[in-house]
């Protein structure tokens, strides 16, 4: 089994990058993807760029192309939910995209002709994902100036979209639209939806990690930049490296359970 592992920035993905076995470089539609073994495991690792259409497109190359059959998302978010603070990190429960709206048409937020707003991830991935993170945060509390607070794995909701989330004024908005919808969003980013309804559409199990950068308020450009360079990397490594040694379970597709006579 191929495990795509995908982010939208080189320094979400350096760690990884550096522990690859036998790397083979592709690149293809503009992207690069390195081929190898992480912990044993097939892997594809893959660099999005930023945005819902680049990581749409990546996505399905990944699937297409290098013949993924589950994509975990690794990167950085801005923390909007209450207590999620820089250094956290937030597995994805679900993902809704906060920039689509084709009401009154449809409701708003709710994807048209999937009948719902929010995409969800694969439980069994995002459960052995989230064990990795908190056993991963246990031990790396050094790693981080977290000001005399240890860093904390969180589960929930994740809103996707095409705009960087850069004052408090609107996160507070989305935060409370949002809120008062029925949906309560921890975090915020720009790429996740996309690779859920990419993966919802070809039936594939995805889950997303994302370490909080900054907190989507006035100074969330000035804190995302230190933290990117800083810190980033190191989780991707920590988090989806212990996952991956520890068996890289969940997500396991049908073809790959069923007795061999069904497949
Ligand atoms: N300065 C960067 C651009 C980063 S865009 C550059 O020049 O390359 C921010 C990236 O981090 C996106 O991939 C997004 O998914 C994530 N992200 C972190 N904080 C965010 C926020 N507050 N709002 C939206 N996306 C955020």
């Amino acid at each position: 089994m191929t495990t795509a592992i995908l982010s939208a920035l080189p320094e979400e993905q350096s760690s990884l990058l550096q522990l690859l076995q036998k790397k083979e470089r592709l690149t293809h539609a503009g992207r690069t993807f390195c081929r190898g073994f992480l912990y044993d495991q097939a892997v594809v690792l893959a660099l999005s760029g930023i945005g819902k259409v680049a990581a749409a497109t990546t996505a399905t190359t990944l699937i297409e192309r290098f013949g993924a059959q589950r994509i975990v998302f690794t990167g950085v978010a801005g923390g909007i939910g209450e207590g999620v603070q820089v250094g956290d990190v937030v597995i994805a429960s679900d993902y809704l995209q906060h920039d689509m709206d084709a009401s009154p048409l449809f409701p708003r937020w709710e994807l048209p002709g999937y009948g719902s707003a929010r995409l969800a991830c694969d439980a069994a991935l995002s459960a052995s994902l989230l064990i990795a993170t908190r056993a991963y945060l246990a031990s790396a509390v050094a790693h981080f100036d977290a000001k005399n607070r240890a860093p904390q794995a969180h589960q929930g909701l994740i809103a996707s979209g095409d705009r960087f989330v850069a004052t408090a004024q609107e996160s507070g908005a989305l935060r409370q639209a949002l809120a008062n919808a029925g949906h309560p969003v921890l975090a915020v980013e720009m790429e996740g939806a996309a690779v859920a309804q990419v993966c919802q559409d070809y039936g594939l199990p995805f889950a997303a990690m994302r370490t909080i950068s900054d907190r989507a308020d006035d100074s969330a450009h000035v804190d995302f930049s230190h933290f990117v360079q800083q810190v980033a990397s190191r989780y991707a490594g920590g988090v989806v490296g212990a996952w991956l040694a520890a068996g890289g379970v969940g997500g396991t597709t049908y073809a790959d359970s069923a007795p061999a006579s069904l497949v």
